[in-house]
């Protein structure tokens, strides 16, 4: 039986699964990466391998953190200090002589979201809540793509923001005041002196607060038909939280129709399925 095979390249952990052609996984395995490039691509290897028993490998999708060159497959994920422009496509493709695509874990998320779901909507916007936030945008079942083909930043736009600890809210990519800053993993950290699974109902209430005035921005500049949110931050809390937000999205969108907003039903699975996603269907420029 020939296969298809899906990597979601984390920071922390790699997920690696086997699928048929129509996507529905066959086999999954999930390790703990090594913080070393020569056994992170060692381990990456043993994994596929375990999961696809000597089979013929049809295609291998990978979802990883950024910067990359997509057309190239040139990854230097942020999260991974070992891994610094390296040729994956170009190793992958040598070992396992089969297509390899590879892209930003959001760009493959948002991909993850349109094949698992089957959505018909032409415009699909899917954001990642977790240790920091990003996004990835499709129209037409395709990924949207910046100048040079950048990746969009929507975590690091500014909103009209409550909170407790003003003084505490300072974003990753040096700007003063970021969503992400506001509403990340991390940055809830900051602000709250807390993870997100201690934040109370009032603390959770201002996150979401500021999370709607970021879809708002987004729901006007985009106008989406579907926002899908994930992420830990987002799984943690829950449909209520997503729904708070989007209520304050709702609020303050006078000119254009509001998106619907809703939880992946994917759980932590999105950026694996997109990876699967592309294995299948390929990338688009
Ligand atoms: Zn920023």
């Amino acid at each position: 039986m020939s296969l298809f095979v899906g990597l979601d390249i984390g920071g922390t952990k790699f997920m690696v699964a086997s699928a048929d052609q129509n996507g529905n996984i066959i086999e999954r395995t999930r390790a703990d990466n090594t913080f070393n490039l020569k056994s992170d691509l060692a381990l990456l290897n043993q994994m596929i391998t375990d999961v696809s028993h000597g089979e013929e490998i049809l295609g291998i999708g990978a979802a990883i953190g950024g910067p990359l060159v997509w057309e190239q497959g040139i990854v230097s994920p942020l999260h991974q200090p070992t891994w610094n422009n390296i040729p994956l496509k170009h190793i992958m493709e040598d070992q396992w002589k089969c297509p390899f695509f590879v892209d930003v874990d959001t760009n493959v998320a948002v991909l993850g979201e349109y094949y698992s779901s089957k959505i018909t909507a032409s415009k699909l916007l899917y954001i990642t809540l977790s240790t920091g936030m990003g996004g990835g945008f499709l129209i037409d079942g395709k990924v949207y793509r910046g100048l040079n083909g950048t990746h969009p930043e929507i975590g690091h736009q500014s909103i009209p923001y409550h909170c407790v600890n003003p003084d505490a809210i300072q974003c990753e990519c040096g700007a003063k005041d970021c969503l992400e800053a506001l509403i990340s993993g991390n940055g809830i950290r900051r602000i709250y002196g807390k993870p997100a699974e201690e934040l109370s109902s009032a603390e959770w209430e201002e996150v979401a607060y500021n999370f709607g005035q970021g879809l708002r921005n987004l729901a006007a500049i985009l106008t989406p038909d579907i926002i899908r949110i994930g992420g830990g931050i987002a799984i943690g809390g829950g449909e209520t939280f997503v729904q708070n937000a989007a209520s304050v999205m709702r609020e303050n969108l006078k000119i254009v129709p509001p998106p619907e907003v809703s939880l992946s039903h994917l759980g932590y699975d999105t950026a694996l399925y997109g990876a699967i996603g592309i294995a299948i269907h390929g990338l688009n420029d």
